[in-house]
């Protein structure tokens, strides 16, 4: 039986197919390649198309004898969201509807789903638990915790079993230098510094040094995606094991501060890059620190990349060898 990574040719859905096939699994993925990469897929079964898109769903389940889904295919920018609330309701609630949908219609009961930090808006307490309040303050938190729900009813009417997994900043590339962060326009810390360092850019804008931290600018958990890859295909075993919904946060425990990270990389890639303070970008909470304890406890968990040097040499490895990403060179 097969895999189904909806959103599979994207970042973080690249890197897990990566690691299913390591472990042997059977992947089918399915993306609209809006912003993932075909060139990112080596040695599966791939269906170009929208999971809005039914007959298509349809087609798959039908062709293919699919076990459980890990679902990754969603619109993912804060900032966007904001600005674009009804895009943000359709490509990620109303796709997902669709998509458990012919779930349910095709007997599947096992999805493993890409969530977020975003979920809990601006922490109340640090690190953050998976029982902490839930408030996002943005359309993608709001977009992605009602689907987390959406899975969790479905899981008493239709016996649908859903692991949310709660991400905090996904960031390096996969270890062999194959596959690695390829967004246009790119918004994420860690490539932007990159671009710098490749002479791409002339500097990194912090947004904001006036926070409330030791430096005063913003603290994350940043978590190199082939653990969370490895998280996948842990809750894909705890739900063949189990059979029972659950949520997990996933980020290492530590933060750095924007000031920490590019330091780090001016270590890592032996470049000054340049950096000048710049406002505060809307939304952006003083401190997102995760606890794992649960994803380690009952998962197994263990991040194995967590330090930010690491995490930092494998994006400049990818970076370095696709200064264009997965565009021809
Ligand atoms: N950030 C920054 N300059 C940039 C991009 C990001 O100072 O050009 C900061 C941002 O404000 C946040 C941190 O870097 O505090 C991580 O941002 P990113 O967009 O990578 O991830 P997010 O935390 O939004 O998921």
């Amino acid at each position: 039986m097969a895999i189904l990574v909806t959103g599979g040719a994207g970042y973080i859905g690249s890197h897990t197919v990566a690691e299913l096939l390591a472990h042997k699994e059977e992947v089918v993925v399915m993306d609209n390649l809006r912003t993932g990469h075909a060139e990112a897929l080596q040695g599966v079964k791939f269906y170009e198309g929208d999971i809005r898109d039914r007959s298509v769903l349809d087609r798959i389940f039908g062709e293919n004898e699919i076990e459980a889904v890990i679902h990754f295919a969603a619109s993912s920018l804060v900032g966007e969201s904001v600005s674009e609330p009804l895009a943000y309701y359709e490509n990620n609630l109303l796709a997902s509807h669709t998509l458990v949908s012919a779930m349910v219609a095709h007997d599947v009961k096992k999805i493993v789903f890409s969530s977020t930090a975003a979920t809990y808006g601006e922490p109340k307490s640090i690190p953050i638990l998976e029982t902490d309040p839930t408030e996002p303050t943005s359309p993608y938190g709001e977009t992605k915790l009602a689907m987390e729900k959406m899975f969790r009813w479905c899981d008493g009417a239709y016996g649908l079993k859903s692991i949310s997994l709660r991400y905090f900043n996904a960031a390096g590339a996969h270890m062999d230098g194959h596959i690695g962060e390829d967004h246009t326009p790119e918004s994420h810390l860690i490539p932007i510094i990159l671009q710098v360092a490749l002479g791409q850019r002339e500097h990194i804008g912090i947004f904001g040094d006036d926070y409330a931290t030791a430096d005063g600018t913003c603290i994350r958990d940043y978590i190199h995606v082939m653990d969370l890859a490895n998280a996948h295909w842990r809750a894909l075993e705890y739900l063949r094991k189990e059979n029972a919904s659950n949520v997990f946060n996933l980020g290492n425990g530590t933060g750095f501060s924007v000031n920490e990270v590019i330091e780090t990389a001016r270590k890592v890639t032996n470049h000054p890059i340049p950096a000048k303070v710049s406002p505060r970008r809307a939304g952006d909470p003083a401190v997102l620190i995760a606890s794992s304890e649960k994803a380690q406890t009952v998962l197994g968990w263990k991040p194995q990349w967590g330090d930010l040097e690491t995490i930092i040499e494998s994006a400049w490895k990818w970076h370095q060898s696709h200064p264009n990403g997965f565009a021809a060179k």
